[in-house]
């Protein structure tokens, strides 16, 4: 069946016709048949270039041949065990020796579970009830996190979903990025926060780039006030380099949260931090985190090869780089601006790079939208919205990184 009959039918069976409300491209989403590499073929009979890559985790491409072969090799082993297996401390001692700030680590099965776990241990730790988030900082669906951005420092958060309690929301404040004053003047005012947390580069909304010493002075912000610091790095985590955005930056936060990379494509979510803090959890302490799925075979083995691949290849973070270094090279120089770190990059409609998700909302989407279907008429799947981080792959060639330098020039 081709992409806009199963559409057509999806949508009497689910709501919206899909299972996460971004891949609900009008007037209807392409349907993937198969991945390989940079490629995308679809129910349709085309080929595209992938810059989507799932939203993040894909940092080898698709269908990796080393981790498609671990992921095989633990299939014939069984794939669930409801029992601890030796997976369980293998990927956990290699993540904590790439993060010094983490000490122990939880696995669990996405990044939305882990930001909850990791924001319930930061309450169960300090005995605090607030959180501060970021403005249009992006921690997974579930309900302390869904707060409208743009409700400002000082008033209380307002629920972004229907369904979400103001009360609970209420506890939730929220600073712009890169707005030191606003985070130290909130918790100067506030004795009663837990946490802040934040991804050190925001890639839900961009990618949105920390100013030199951002991050240096939020962490000396956060000690100042006994605050703890949570960094997202589901998305950042293996993707800025070993040990994320973290490392990358020399800061260390109190509690991490990964997911996407660290699972090789397959589901998992893991939150970590200092021995103290992590004690917290049970069955060690009283803060309870659970799950069916925690820690499944499959995943820690498809996360295994992966992190195996990017440590036995040290040269390839320097290749995305470069790769997205001569994407920006060869854009001709237009009303829009495009922004990029190591494999993350955007082209937004607006003149300069944005701080902040405010200034990230001034952009053209109108446009985003024209130029983002012309893409795809040129075989170049880019994430649907002027908001989602596009990526390159290890698996994108040279020449691959011209056709899409080659489509953004038409594009544009
Ligand atoms: C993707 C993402 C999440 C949510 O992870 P899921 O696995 O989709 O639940 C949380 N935080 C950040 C920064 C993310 O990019």
């Amino acid at each position: 069946m081709k992409s806009g009959d199963l559409f057509h039918n999806a949508q009497e069976l689910m709501p919206g016709g899909v299972s996460s409300p971004v891949r609900a491209i009008r007037p209807y989403p392409f349907y993937t048949a198969h991945a390989s590499g940079s490629r995308l073929a679809t129910e349709d009979g085309e080929t595209l270039i992938d810059c989507c890559l799932a939203y993040g985790p894909l940092i080898l491409g698709h269908a990796h041949p080393a981790i498609r072969e671990a992921i095989c090799a633990q299939l014939e082993k069984g794939w669930l065990y409801g029992t601890p297996v030796a997976l369980e401390p293998a990927l956990a001692s290699r993540i904590t020796g790439d993060h010094p700030a983490m000490d122990m680590i939880r696995f669990v099965s996405s990044g939305s579970e882990a930001t909850m776990a990791a924001i319930r241990l930061a309450r169960g730790y300090t005995g605090k009830k607030d959180i501060v988030k970021v403005e249009g900082g992006f921690h997974g669906a579930h309900d302390a996190v869904l707060v409208q951005a743009g409700s400002g420092a000082t008033t209380l958060g307002v629920p972004d979903s229907a369904g979400v309690l103001a009360d609970l929301v209420a506890h939730t404040r929220q600073v712009p990025f890169n707005d030191l004053e606003a985070l130290d003047a909130l918790l100067a005012a506030n004795d009663d926060v837990a946490a802040f947390i934040l991804e050190p580069v925001m890639g839900n909304i961009g990618p949105i780039l920390p100013d030199d010493g951002y991050l240096r002075e939020v962490r000396a912000i956060t000690r100042e006030h006994d605050v703890l610091l949570i960094f997202d790095e589901v998305i950042t985590g293996y993707r800025l380099g070993i040990g994320g955005a973290q490392v990358r930056y020399g800061i260390e936060p109190d509690l991490t949260t990964l997911g996407k990379i660290i699972g090789g494509g397959l589901p998992i979510g893991a939150f970590g931090g200092r021995r103290e803090i992590m004690g917290m959890v049970a069955p060690a302490g009283p803060v309870y985190q659970a799950g069916t799925f925690s820690g499944n075979p499959a995943s820690l083995a498809a996360g295994m090869a992966t992190l195996g691949w990017l440590h036995a290849h040290p040269g390839l973070y320097g290749r995305l780089d470069a790769a997205t270094r001569a994407l920006a090279e060869s854009l001709p120089s237009r009303a829009g601006s495009f922004v990029r770190l190591g494999s993350m990059f955007k082209y937004f409609f607006r003149p300069s790079p944005p701080r902040n998700y405010r200034e990230a909302k001034e952009s053209d989407t109108a446009t985003f939208g024209r130029f983002w279907k012309k893409m795809l008429d040129l075989g170049i799947f880019l994430p649907p919205s002027q908001f989602e981080t596009n990526f390159v792959s290890a698996a994108h060639t040279e020449s691959d990184i011209e056709a899409i330098a080659g489509a953004y020039a038409a594009c544009l």
